[in-house]
């Protein structure tokens, strides 16, 4: 069966009519072969204006439905996605090239996500303020905001469409989402997956979530519109920088999610064995292509030599090929342009001076349109060049170092500022690097890797990260705006800070 046939397939399954994935100028592409597995109709600027008309009438509706009863939608989106889990999973896997256990890994996200907003419709809490006035009662309340718009990046194509759009639902807005252009199958997989969900719901707003399948051209619409109070938007730091700032200009607010550059620091009083598997799980794990995929390497110098060897030798066990015919680990890079960035910051790096292990290109023969390579690790001679940037692609570079301080000192020092961890079985070291003058990050491990957090937290970073958090914690509440209440149920006007104001 070729890739098409089975995609076409899942798609069914899925509920997405093949009308709508079979037809139009958008293309699709599998990472796995390179081969065309569907083609979509794009969306232009006018129909996302539509769309931004109907999602804000929606909530209008939306937001005065009781917020527990908003998180019964999101229960059923939960019992949905259960149903699909296999297939979804598959599909991601197909359309993005993850290996097997992380396309299902992903759609699980998608379901602990739904149950931590069910549970948060009923805890959308304010707060009872002690006014300062007698007979008085401050309050402090959160309500729904409006249309939030949700821009994605292609490496997790579902799991932070639901971790907005979850949250935004119980919190009482509507969502148009803009999913990235080479991953729209799994965005029409769950339109219809939330689709059924709406249906087994029965009163929920038409237009309550709008899929919006177009370009970065057309998704200016949602940037630029004042109907849409949130742009939560993942992706590129370059993206975040044309982003962000029109945003802004109209003084709308942003959940910024954007690159990382995210660094483990290896300490001489480390459990190697802990060390090594966390850090190369963190740095090949989805071909480097994650947001929190290790980056930087920064190593003891009392281990460095022998450390290193076994990351190199455990680098040279690690299969590379398709991860649903082969068995594979690491999958492909995303397409080609992926794979030329890398070459570029390998070359770079090889001029500074670094000695490079992997990195070529592999399977050429057999997939001549899909790339595949195996994972880079560079021994830099300092921090420089190309590991001050995020390269998208498996590339791992080692730097040494011999206090704590100056390890810091090199963490820090790049621009994004999104994972980071320590391993050390030293409590001071570990208590350093969670500290005021420690990691810069926002988020900071200790014996864990950079990849994979949990959505119980909140998930974002600083810096040239953008600054956003979602997901867990109280992430919430950048979806909701809030209002402070001041009720006087007394006989007087006592104005605040006794300031008098007496009329004749
Ligand atoms: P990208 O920046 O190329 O695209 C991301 C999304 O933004 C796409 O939907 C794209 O069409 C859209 N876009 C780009 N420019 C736009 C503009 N001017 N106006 C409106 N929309 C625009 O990123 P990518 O290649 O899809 O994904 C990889 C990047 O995403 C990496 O940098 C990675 O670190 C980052 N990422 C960050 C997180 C996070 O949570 N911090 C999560 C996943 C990916």
């Amino acid at each position: 069966m070729t890739m098409k046939i089975e995609v076409q397939e899942l798609l069914g399954k899925l509920g997405v009519p093949s009308s709508l994935s079979g037809t139009g100028s958008l293309k699709v592409f599998t990472p796995l072969t390179g081969e065309e597995i569907g083609s979509v109709e794009k969306g232009t600027l006018d129909s996302v204006n539509v769309q931004i008309e109907k999602a804000h009438d929606a909530f209008l509706k939306w937001r005065v439905v009781p917020a527990p009863r908003r998180g019964e939608l999101v229960r059923l989106l939960g019992d949905e996605l259960r149903k699909s889990k296999e297939d979804l999973g598959r599909l991601v896997s197909i359309e993005v090239g993850k290996v097997a256990s992380e396309g299902l890994g992903e759609v699980q996200e998608m379901i602990d996500i739904c149950d931590f907003a069910v549970g948060l419709s009923r805890q959308l809490y304010g707060l009872t303020i002690a006014s300062e006035r007698p007979g008085h009662k401050m309050t402090e309340v959160w309500h729904p905001l409006g249309v939030t718009g949700v821009i994605s990046a292609f490496n997790f194509p579902v799991a932070v469409w639901s971790w907005n759009t979850a949250l935004a639902f119980v919190c009482g807005n509507s969502v148009i989402w803009k999913p990235s252009d080479k991953t729209p199958l799994s965005a029409l997989a769950c339109a219809a997956i939330l689709d059924r969900a709406l249906e087994r719901f029965g009163d929920a707003p038409n237009g309550l979530h709008e899929l919006a399948l177009v370009d970065r051209h057309a998704g200016a619409a949602l940037v630029d519109s004042p109907k849409v109070p949130l742009i939560s938007a993942t992706g590129s730091t370059a993206m975040g920088r044309q982003v962000g700032p029109r945003v802004a200009e109209r003084f709308g607010r942003t959940i910024l999610e954007l690159g990382g550059n995210n660094a483990g620091i290896v300490s001489d009083q480390a459990d190697l064995d802990i060390a090594l598997r966390a850090i190369v799980f963190s740095a090949v794990g989805t071909t480097g292509q994650r947001c929190t995929s290790m980056r930087r390497l920064l190593v003891h110098d009392a281990i460095y030599d022998e450390f290193v060897s076994s990351v190199k030798k455990a680098y040279g066990t690690v299969t590379v090929g398709n991860p649903l015919t082969d068995n594979s680990l690491v999958g492909p890079l995303i397409d080609k342009s992926a794979y030329v960035q890398m070459k570029k910051a390998l070359q770079d790096s090889r001029d500074l001076g670094a000695t490079v292990t992997g990195g070529e290109r592999v399977l050429e023969d057999k997939y001549p349109d899909a790339y595949y390579v195996r994972p880079a690790l560079v021994e830099m001679k300092e921090q420089a060049g190309p590991m001050l940037e995020e390269t998208f692609a498996p590339i791992l570079y080692t730097v040494r170092y011999t206090s704590l301080q100056e390890a810091l000192l090199t963490h820090n020092a790049v621009g994004a500022g999104l994972s980071s961890s320590i391993f050390t079985l030293n409590i001071r070291e570990s208590e350093m690097f969670l500290g005021a003058a420690g990691s810069d990050c926002g988020i900071a491990n200790v014996n864990i890797g950079t990849s994979g957090a949990e959505i119980g937290g909140a998930f974002g970073g600083e810096k040239e990260t953008g600054g956003g958090r979602e997901s867990g914690s109280d992430s919430w509440k950048a979806y909701m705006r809030r209002a402070t209440n001041t009720i006087n149920y007394s006989t007087e006007l006592p104005l605040a800070q006794g300031v008098s104001f007496e009329l004749d």
